[in-house]
């Protein structure tokens, strides 16, 4: 890996970050607090802690990653900005990202203005190092992988990603929004022994939290410190935070969703495969799947009249008459396949 100072933008290695009234005192217990110029009445009154320390406890424990190599965000979108903001330079940096993936890289990018690099997945959606590698140059800052992956559900293969890790000079991000569904090993773990690896957790698939916005990057504590250098101050607000720690109470709750979830997902795919109107199921090692339809524009606008929303991917590479499948409650998942067989 590149020194940390030369992947970072020289403006943001420098930056002087503010300092808010609750960093200042950190460390002694204080019960007067005349230094915020908040209300004193209320129960929302005061502002949240800025680096969520309570909750960056709780989570620490539950996924086996000490606090100081835990960052928390307003959603992984958060996290996934950041990455731009900390170590690309608009105009000059550029990204390589597998093709297809989650859209928010390429968005992020964009608005960054920063060069997205996508490079073709094959057609079992599998990636090789070697070739993400050569897409690099000397302005490559950042590698996206995502696993497993969205749109296509299916775990990369875990040889390539560590290939990549180990060979790419700048960072890579692993974001794993649905590693809670799949049997694949999380590289959370790997982060101590791989100062160039960011993984992305979030709580809005399996912990069934989209609504609270609370996305998570695992890094080297000096990445952990460049992001907390640039974010909102108080970018994880005190509902947030109160809410996430009661859901992080149950964890069972979530185990046992989830195997539900799996098994509506294996249910689900095996009766789309029956379907005289599916052409085929993709593997999936998330709570979705890709299915190839006849005519997926004609299916979805059909399902829409029906009021029943699915992921139309037919003009994404790679995906085309491709209907990307949400597992529902089993009552939904029902009326999907019931409109299905209707349709004419
Ligand atoms: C859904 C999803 C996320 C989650 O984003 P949040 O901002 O945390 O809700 C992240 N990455 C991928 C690939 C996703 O599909």
């Amino acid at each position: 890996m590149k020194p940390l100072q030369e992947l970072t933008r020289p403006n943001i290695w420098s930056l002087a970050p503010y300092s808010s009234a609750r960093d200042e005192y950190s460390g002694h217990a204080a019960h007067v607090f005349l230094d915020a110029n908040e209300n004193p009445y209320g129960s929302l009154n005061r502002y949240p802690d800025p680096l969520q320390r309570e909750l960056k406890e709780q989570i620490s424990k539950i996924k086996g990653i000490p606090a100081e190599n835990i960052f928390l965000g307003n959603g992984s979108d958060e996290a996934i900005d950041l990455p731009y903001r900390c170590f690309t330079r608009p105009g000059i940096d550029n990204v390589v990202a597998i093709e297809p993936t989650y859209g928010m890289y390429k968005v992020c990018a964009d608005i960054n203005d920063v060069e997205y690099r996508p490079v073709l997945l094959n057609e079992k959606f599998q990636f090789s190092a070697d070739e993400l590698l050569a897409a690099c140059d000397e302005n490559t800052k950042i590698i996206w992988l995502c696993s497993p992956n969205n749109p296509t559900g299916n775990n990369l293969n875990s040889k390539e990603i560590i290939k990549v890790i180990q060979q790419f000079e700048g960072i890579v991000i692993v974001d794993e929004a649905y590693i809670d569904f799949s049997t694949q090993k999380s590289f959370r773990y790997a982060i101590a022994q791989c100062p160039n690896l960011i993984v992305l957790h979030t709580m809005s698939k399996a912990w069934g939290s989209a609504a609270i916005r609370l996305g998570m990057a695992f890094a080297s504590k000096e990445i952990i410190s460049i992001f907390n250098k640039v974010k909102y101050p108080y970018n994880v607000n005190e509902l947030t935070q109160r809410q996430a720690l009661e859901v992080l109470q149950d964890p069972f709750a979530v185990d046992k969703q989830v195997r539900m979830l799996l098994q509506e997902r294996n249910r689900m795919a095996e009766a789309f495969s029956q379907l005289p109107i599916c052409e085929g199921v993709y593997p999936s090692d998330a709570n979705f799947f890709l299915a190839r339809m006849c005519d997926a524009q004609k299916i979805y606008d059909y399902l829409v009249e029906q009021g029943i929303i699915v992921r139309n991917r037919t003009k994404i590479k790679l995906c085309h008459n491709c209907l990307r499948i949400t597992i529902g409650t089993k009552s939904e998942n029902n009326e999907l396949l019931a409109a299905l067989r209707n349709y004419r």
